[in-house]
């Protein structure tokens, strides 16, 4: 039986992306190769990394020829740095909202001095500051969600500044409007595909800010001008990101997916506030609609609580070690009987205790 899997990343994805990966290491398009033998260079893959970098473009609605889409090496720990070595100059604007942002700021601090302009930590990150001024910076940057808390972002500063986003964890799942940001990365794991590559979505107009050198591969211009082939690009994790984002256009693209992770998120929270035996971690204004975050009241039920999900075939519902508790992660290829299931077994727990 397949397992309800609410892993936080590398989690889930269609069933039948993992069908169509698994048969493209064994024939790659029935030419009688696997596609990690193929040349990065040949027709066929040139074509995978066109395909992709388009339909992320399409989903995201950055058709405007302003944008260029890049899958690049690293996971978004290196956009962390990436981002602060071509564009940060004296001074860059970061919001504090969980070990992630923290992370992305510590990178950058190796190139210039950064502003926090509020930070989250005084809750252990369970929500999201509000009401904070952005200083004149080189950009701003924020977390969309923040993975481990369960908190994120509805909406975004006005700040006459460039703003940069992690995106990595909500990516592709609900409506925004993509163009008030000058740079979105996010690593695959999560919405897009397997580990081993990030999307980033970035302004070219921003390109013109960069006034130093900066070494080839850590260099968006490089990237941009060699098409995401500047050297060999993670092809398989290319090809599973353009299966995954190919399935997601073919659900209804991202407001037919928005509309079932509204469903997901409302029913667990709905269990969450309703089962005497629970509480979230999140304050409710700022829950994320991907990773949900909760508590059993009373930790002497945690044995029992626990042999009932695994029992009943769910995986990866434990919450990151620094914050305990549990923690279901409902991205885009979760299915929503996974969350009924989950629903179910809170409410046994509740039924027999
Ligand atoms: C998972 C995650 C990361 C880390 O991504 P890597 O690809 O492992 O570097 C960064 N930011 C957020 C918000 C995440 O959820």
């Amino acid at each position: 039986m397949k397992k309800h899997n609410f892993c936080a990343g590398p989690c889930t994805l269609p069933q039948s992306v993992f069908e169509q990966a698994a048969e493209a290491v064994k024939n790659y398009n029935n030419n009688g190769l696997s596609i990690l033998e193929i040349s990065h260079r040949s027709d066929a893959f040139v074509a995978v990394m066109e395909e992709a970098r388009a339909l992320a473009l399409e989903l995201a609605d950055l058709q405007n020829k302003k944008y260029e889409a890049l899958f690049l090496h690293g996971g978004a720990s290196t956009q962390f740095l990436m981002t602060a070595y071509n564009f940060l100059d004296k001074k860059a604007a970061y919001l504090d909202t969980g070990v992630w942002s923290s992370k992305a700021i510590k990178e950058a601090e190796l190139f210039g001095e950064i502003v926090q302009v509020a930070s989250s930590k005084d809750k252990n990150y369970n929500y999201v500051p509000k009401n904070y001024s952005i200083p004149n910076a080189d950009y701003f940057h924020c977390t969309s969600n923040n993975t481990i808390y369960g908190t994120q972002l509805k909406d975004f500063p006005q700040t006459g500044i460039p703003v940069f986003c992690d995106m990595s964890s909500d990516i592709f799942s609900k409506k925004i409007d993509y163009n008030q940001f000058d740079l979105i990365y996010a690593g695959a794991q999560k919405n897009i595909g397997t580990a081993g590559t990030a999307l980033v979505l970035i302004k070219k107009e921003l390109l013109k800010k960069i006034n130093k050198q900066v070494p080839s591969m850590l260099s968006y211009q490089t990237h941009i001008n060699r098409k995401s082939m500047f050297n060999t690009p993670p092809v398989y994790a290319v090809y599973v990101a353009l299966l995954n984002l190919k399935w997601l256009k073919k659900q209804g693209g991202i407001t037919a997916i928005e509309s079932k992770n509204r469903k997901k998120a409302a029913l667990i929270y709905k269990e969450i506030d309703r089962n005497p035996l629970f509480y979230g971690f999140a304050e409710k204004e700022d829950r994320s609609m991907m990773n949900a975050t909760f508590f059993l009241k009373d930790k002497n039920l945690s044995d029992r609580f626990d042999h009932l999900w695994q029992k009943a075939g769910i995986n990866g519902l434990k919450g990151h070690r620094t914050i305990g508790g549990y923690r279901a992660s409902m991205y885009n290829a979760l299915p929503i009987e996974s969350v009924e299931l989950l629903v179910e077994k809170m409410q046994e727990l509740e039924k027999n205790i």
